[in-house]
């Protein structure tokens, strides 16, 4: 089977040579680009596409695969809001994803922004290696017995719960399907406003749905504690960015760690070192001192790397036989 597969980086290509044998019938044929209206002419000749998180296929580009014949998009990541479900159930083509592939290395990394924004450790990397060895401006707090809200507690969220809860923090969480691990691990379900105005820290862990579109705004960002520090390891659509920057500028907001920003399919995976950076919300949200971005690397750990490729190979094995695993599917999850 012939497969075109975007947004490929020189760790995509790697992993996939490991782990293609030729037994499995598969021809891949790897493009740098990002999927779009644009770029879907490359599709032409092949059986299936496999995507990424910042490829785009939106009904336009849905109709255009179905026309060349392309019966499959798999995803080689766990979120599918840049696919037009809908559209591909119209013309009959699959949606596979992977579903779970590493919930703790995106628990992890967003432990690790909030250790970081906490006690500064980047700045004091750099600092020491400059022979500067003072701690002005590296105060930080205790984890210990302070508040954590865990928003959406499904496979990441619940990890989330463990990691927060281990270190001895009170962990709040939201979500409208609860699930017993996380009472179980000493987490607690209250209603989304309790957890905005008793949370010292919160942590973003829901799919990119319209009910979850800008959830963090001016006025849900009034309701929580001033100086609440935010973690996104989500999607970047779920935060107004622009009001962030204000909340940023009046204290509201003490700490920002994003792994995720909306418009980041013009930034991340890319070296833009040496370009003007265009979009002035990012330029000004890297300027201040108590925001920490780092672009989209939450999942990107060999473990992850590895259960990605493997299960990526077998949902297009799978579309190759033409029966496919219900709990990937993404039509099947209605
Ligand atoms: P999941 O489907 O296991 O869990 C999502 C949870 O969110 C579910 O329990 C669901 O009930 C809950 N939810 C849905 N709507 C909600 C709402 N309005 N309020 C509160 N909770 C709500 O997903 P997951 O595997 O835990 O992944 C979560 C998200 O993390 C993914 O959708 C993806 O966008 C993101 N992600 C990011 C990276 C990264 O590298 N940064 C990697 C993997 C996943």
């Amino acid at each position: 089977m012939k497969v075109a597969c975007f947004s490929t980086t020189k760790t995509d290509k790697r992993q996939f040579e490991k782990m293609l044998t030729p037994e499995m019938g598969i021809e891949m044929d790897y493009f740098d680009v990002h999927l779009s209206p644009k770029t879907v002419p490359l599709a032409q000749g092949f059986e299936a596409i496999c995507v990424f998180v910042n490829d785009h296929a939106d009904a336009g580009v849905i109709e255009k695969l179905s026309q060349y014949g392309v019966s499959a998009i798999v995803l080689r990541c766990a979120g599918f809001n840049n696919v037009d479900a809908k559209a591909a159930e119209r013309h009959n083509i699959e949606i596979l994803r992977v579903p779970a592939y590493s919930p703790q290395a995106v628990a992890e990394h967003a432990l690790a922004l909030m250790m970081t924004l906490n006690r500064k450790t980047h700045k004091a990397y750099n600092r020491v290696r400059d022979g500067n060895f003072t701690l002005e401006g590296l105060l930080g707090f205790d984890l210990f017995e302070k508040t954590a809200g865990v928003i959406g507690t499904g496979r990441i969220g619940q990890e989330t719960v463990r990691i927060l809860t281990g270190l001895g923090l009170k962990v709040l969480a939201y979500d409208p399907y609860p699930n017993e691990r996380v009472t179980e691990l000493g987490g607690q379900y209250v209603s989304l406003d309790q957890l905005y105005a008793q949370s010292d820290i919160i942590s973003l862990h829901v799919p990119l749905i319209p009910q979850t579109e800008h959830m963090i705004n001016r006025e849900t960002m009034a309701k929580m504690k001033p100086g609440v520090m935010l973690i996104n390891t989500s999607r970047g659509g779920l935060m107004q960015a622009k009001d962030l920057i204000d909340g940023l500028k009046s204290g509201q907001i003490g700490y920002l760690g994003i792994d995720v920003y909306e418009q980041e399919d013009n930034l991340f995976f890319e070296d833009h070192s040496e370009e003007i950076i265009h979009d002035d919300v990012f330029e000004r949200l890297i300027t201040f001192p108590n925001v920490l971005i780092t672009a989209h690397q939450a999942f990107f750990t060999q473990e992850a790397l590895d259960n990605i490729t493997a299960t990526t190979l077998d949902n297009l094995q799978d579309v190759k036989r033409g029966s496919v695993k219900a709990e990937r599917c993404v039509r099947c999850e209605g």
